[in-house]
């Protein structure tokens, strides 16, 4: 928002994030859900296409992974919760209803805390996290012969596990709103319930949002925004919002409570159904399912299961001396930060000194080849942790040269060998002993004779050239400091 606009109102955006899990079989059914590339409505049972008569029965997995979430983003876990009935008619809902959660979900009243660049961090309030099932895909088409427009029903995504994680309308600008997605996609991932990929649909988000004029209380008409299939297009739709809300603000019309769709080529909300045509969705208990009893020691046991979560893990870099930059990069992915951390703990001696190694590799060289490829993972790296640290403390102990170290670690990348065999093969050694080097320190300084002058003639910047020189004879192998000490004893006769 501009400035002018922004000192006159505030927004106030809330999200609806629905997330597939990645359980085996579906929510109610044996189905499996590796559907993905199947052919169309391979992936089905009676229970799936809603045939009368057949029963439901509880995925006990998606519970786990739920409570899990639940635990992770700081909520209340219920003793009690039941499963509802939400009516509603359109094709990709073989039943007539959905099976979800209405008074009584799973999860309740946590946070997740979030730190804009630049801002205290600051905690969003969850409301709620339940329990549901996807619906069935639509395929529309059109007749090539008459023109006409029709759809097709794969009917292998319904039934899928879906969990929908409703937040407060807590947060104030576009930029939050991104980072809360990008922290809750981290924590998922994390905890391993989801591939949380907004791409491939399986990390979905609407908004809701509204202005209110600085000062008051009471919230804004919201409008609710859908169709939004990446983070940018989250923070773009928020972002075009806020202003056209503003504008109408201002001229003193009202702002209508309707559902808007995002249209990504036009970078425009558009209008695609007011309240007066919102569902009733009639919601009532779902008979065929037992109530969900949750007890403590089940959620004690699933505690246990947690992983240190990214806010801790970005906390405890921090305090080993790491700076936001590093800790923040070491913890974006669970695979990178467990890397990192056996990586740490491979190498001696004392702990900031060994985490800023580590994160100075890490970063680096294992950065720079995770970069070299768009689909390369951390768990492809021929390089184990236990591999890298032996390296580090070749070059540590001055065995090898930090330029011979970073060669040595390439090559460790392609053929998996450890470091001391690939020095051993290639001769990459340290050249250290003085002996070693004085002769070809002495055919250096006659064979550069201007540096030389220049250095005599009291230019100190004329070493590196002479010393780059030495370095490109002895393949970076030598010891910089001895080669600085005999190119000063050369220098000075
Ligand atoms: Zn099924």
């Amino acid at each position: 928002m501009t400035t002018a606009v922004a000192s006159e109102f505030e927004t106030v955006i809330g999200l609806e994030v629905h997330c597939q899990l990645i359980t085996k079989s579906k929510m109610f059914c044996a189905c499996s859900t590796a559907y993905s590339g199947a052919a169309p409505n391979t992936h089905v049972c009676p229970v799936c296409m809603g045939m009368p008569g057949v029963l439901p029965v509880i995925n006990e997995q998606a519970i786990e992974y739920i409570t899990m979430t639940g635990l992770a983003l700081n909520c209340h876990i219920a003793e009690f919760s039941k499963f509802d009935r939400k009516n509603y008619h359109y094709p990709d809902l073989m039943k007539g209803y959905q099976v979800s959660q209405y008074d009584l979900p799973v999860c309740k009243n946590g946070w997740l805390e979030i730190e804009v660049e630049g801002q205290a961090p600051r905690r969003i309030g969850i409301t709620r996290v339940h329990m549901e099932e996807d619906t069935a895909r639509l395929l529309h088409r059109t007749d090539d012969a008459t023109g006409e427009g029709y759809s097709l029903v794969d009917v292998n995504r319904s039934g899928s596990p879906l969990m929908e994680i409703v937040s407060e309308p807590d947060m104030r600008t576009p930029a939050e709103a991104r980072d809360y997605l990008v922290r809750l996609r981290q924590i998922l991932r994390y905890i391993g319930v989801s591939e949380a990929n907004m791409e491939e649909g399986n990390f979905r988000c609407d908004a809701n949002v509204s202005l209110r004029r600085r000062g008051t209380e009471a919230f804004g008409t919201k409008v609710e925004i859908k169709n939004m299939n990446s983070f940018r297009a989250v923070h773009d739709a928020l972002a075009f919002e806020e202003i056209r809300q503003a504008e109408l603000l201002r001229q003193g019309a009202t702002i209508v409570q309707e559902t808007r769709g995002w249209v990504d080529e036009r970078q425009v909300t558009v209008s695609q159904r007011s309240k007066e045509e919102a569902n009733d969705y009639r919601y009532f208990p779902e008979p065929d399912l037992p109530p969900l009893e949750l007890s403590r020691e089940f959620v004690e046991r699933v505690r246990a299961k947690l992983p240190e979560l990214p806010a801790v893990r970005r906390a405890r870099l921090l305090g080993l001396g790491l700076s936001e930059y590093e800790a923040g990069t070491l913890t974006e992915s669970r695979e990178r930060s467990d890397y990192f951390d056996a990586v740490v703990a491979a190498l001696p001696g004392e702990r900031a000194r060994a985490a800023k190694l580590g994160a100075n590799w890490v970063l680096g060289e294992v950065g720079r080849w995770l970069n070299a490829a768009a689909d390369r993972d951390i768990a492809a790296l021929k390089v184990t942790p236990a591999m890298l640290a032996e390296l580090i403390g070749m070059a540590e102990a001055k065995t090898i040269t930090g330029a011979v170290a970073k060669e040595v670690f390439e090559k460790m990348t392609e053929s998996g060998q450890p470091a001391p065999a690939i020095v051993e093969q290639l001769g990459l050694a340290q050249m250290g002993g003085s002996g070693e080097l004085e002769g070809i320190v002495r055919t250096v300084v006659a064979a550069n004779p201007k540096p030389a002058a220049d250095f005599r003639a009291g230019k100190e910047a004329a070493l590196n050239s002479l010393m780059g020189a030495v370095m490109k004879e002895t393949r970076g192998r030598a010891n910089p400091d001895v080669v600085k000490d005999l190119l000063r004893k050369e220098l000075a006769e």
